[in-house]
């Protein structure tokens, strides 16, 4: 029995004190029953709370509130509480209400000492047996909730970890095509602008090598569509006002999103700025507000939004993985939403659900690896018929930057003022390296035909053989990523010594290793794209080779 360890707690409630002293009496000598008096009935409840009773003994007739009424209060505070009426009748009558007012068992004054402690036990005993079985029930529902909510959250990070796996190994083989692609690009380009300087007074001939470049364009904006999404485009991250940045695209929004669909902008105060990439930022909430239109056939509401989102505070916890200061992009439209099978594929390459011609299924991959690369988070609400609503998290820029260098061939075309341009042509001493021997020849024929001295090397150990062999060259243009122990950094860092006032550019498929830090460029490094055009090419040795005091600001 439980006696030894938790004593049974009885509670007397009767108006006479003679009635306490009879209990008492017979109680005396019983270690493991403990009693406590009551004179009031209407206190009963009030002692009940207070003192925990194992088992009530209510007498039946007391002055003002008689057993009855304690019965009811009582019962209607404990279900399962024992409580015995304690009555000097016998009347059947009386024995019925008293069970149907809620007694567990009635005793006529006084019932002998052996029957009084054996009915108080065995009610305490069932009592104890009761509460325990309820607390048994408890706990085992909370540890089935438990478990039940630790089994969906297993579940939901497992499909989470998978679907990242599946994104990072699309994103390795997208990567992978992209940069092979681009070489392959790179040759067919570059012979073609060979060809056109060999037929420039053929316009037959002309203009099938112009329709052959148009093909080589195209190819080479999926091959960067590509790269966006396996996170190894060249972003230039400079500190961006988001605010200026929506409104200032609020008009064009308004002209490609035509009459039926209202756009409405809101920017929340003492917004920070961002480190990202602006052109290629515009470029994907533009590919978000198109989504947003194909989804509003029938005409709706686009709202960009944007707001802090500090480490901590809701919003960042809702978006991001890991702490920092944030700003959030959000864009909304009222449209036909997604259902869950087409939300859990958007961001894959090719995903479209738009008929053939109509859609590409390069946007939203396009700016999930945008965002990725820029150290941010994007993801995506979206329900059937209402609508959906995307949310971008970039961090937030920490000093104010000024706009980086541009250093990428393609941007660079855009600020290289015109009058410069005439610097095609003027001479100078050029190493070519690269692995890929046709890319190496047509880059190498290309700079020889505009009159430059050139010299070709297949690998950085080779080309730094030729300069410590005692090659004097003023440009070293080179791959980035090439087999062989001598990686281009050290190709570079070496031949800079012994050529002082070298000058260098990058070639690549896509930055990746020494030169980009999270695939985010130095801005004293200057890259040429793969596939680049000869112009571009030239533009870019001409800039590098002008005399100090033309060159373009770095
Ligand atoms: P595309 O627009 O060329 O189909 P995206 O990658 O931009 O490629 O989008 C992939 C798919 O995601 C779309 O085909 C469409 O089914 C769905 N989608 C994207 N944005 C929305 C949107 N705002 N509302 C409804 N569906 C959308
Ligand atoms: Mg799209």
């Amino acid at each position: 029995m439980h006696a030894a360890t938790s004593p049974v707690s009885v509670l007397l409630i009767d108006d006479q004190e003679l009635a306490a002293d009879m209990v008492r009496e017979k109680l005396r000598g019983q270690p493991d029953i403990v009693l406590h008096y009551e004179a009031d009935a209407a206190k009963a409840l009030q002692a009940c709370r207070a003192l925990q009773p194992s088992v009530v003994l209510v007498d039946l007739k007391m002055p003002g509130i008689d057993g009855f009424d304690v019965l009811q209060t009582v019962r209607s505070d404990t279900a399962h509480l024992p409580l015995i009426l304690l009555s000097s009748e016998e009347s059947p009558d009386t024995k019925f209400e008293a069970f149907a007012r809620g007694a567990h068992d009635y005793l006529v004054k006084w019932p002998d000492t052996r029957e009084l402690l054996a009915r108080v036990r065995y009610h305490a005993a069932a009592y104890r047996a009761h509460c325990e079985r309820d607390a048994a029930f408890a706990s085992l529902r909370t540890s089935q909730e438990v478990l039940l909510r630790r089994t969906q959250e297993l579940a939901q990070s497992q499909a989470a970890l998978q679907q990242a796996k599946k994104m990072e190994a699309i994103g390795q083989l997208t990567g992978g095509v992209a940069h092979d692609f681009n070489n392959v690009l790179q040759i067919i380009s570059g012979n073609l602008e060979i060809l056109r300087l060999l037929a420039h007074d053929n316009p037959a001939a002309l203009h099938r090598i112009n329709a052959a470049m148009e093909g080589v364009n195209r190819g080479a904006r999926l091959s960067s569509h590509l790269l966006a999404f396996a996170r190894r485009q060249p972003l230039q991250a400079t500190s961006v006002d988001i605010g200026r940045l929506l409104f200032g695209m609020e008009e064009l929004l308004r002209r490609a999103l035509g009459h039926d669909i209202e756009v409405h902008t809101e920017v929340s105060d003492a917004l920070w700025e961002v480190l990202a990439d602006a052109i290629q930022l515009e470029n994907v909430i533009l590919n978000l507000a198109l989504n947003a239109r194909d989804a509003m056939r029938e005409g709706g509401r686009l709202v960009l939004r944007a707001c802090n989102a500090a480490a901590g505070a809701a919003e960042a916890d809702a978006g991001c993985d890991e702490d920092g200061d944030y700003v959030m992009i959000e864009v909304a439209d009222s449209g036909s939403g997604m259902s869950r099978e087409v939300l859990e594929r958007v961001f894959e390459p090719f995903f479209t659900t738009k008929l053939p011609g109509q859609g590409t299924g390069l946007g939203l991959s396009m700016a999930y690896g945008f965002v990725k690369q820029s150290g941010g988070q994007i993801r995506i609400d979206s329900t059937p018929g209402q609508g959906t609503t995307v949310r971008i998290f970039l961090p937030r820029a920490q000093q104010a930057l000024q706009p980086a260098a541009v250093s990428s061939a393609g941007a660079a075309v855009a600020q290289f003022p015109a009058a410069r341009m005439d610097a095609v042509g003027q001479r100078g001493r050029i190493l070519v390296v690269d692995d890929e021997a046709a890319v190496r020849e047509t880059a190498a024929a290309w700079l020889e035909s505009l009159g430059y001295a050139v010299w070709q090397a297949h690998d950085g150990a080779s080309a730094l053989a030729l300069i410590e062999g005692g090659l004097e060259v003023d440009l070293l243009f080179t791959d980035v990523i090439m087999p062989g122990p001598v990686r281009s950094s050290a190709l570079v860092g070496e031949a800079s010594v012994r050529l002082p006032g070298l000058k260098v550019l990058y070639t690549s498929g896509f930055p990746e290793g020494e030169l980009a830090h999270d695939g985010r460029l130095a801005p004293d490094v200057r890259l040429l794209k793969k596939p680049y055009a000869g112009e571009a090419l030239a533009r870019e040795v001409a800039a590098l080779l002008a005399p100090v005091g033309t060159q373009h600001p770095d």
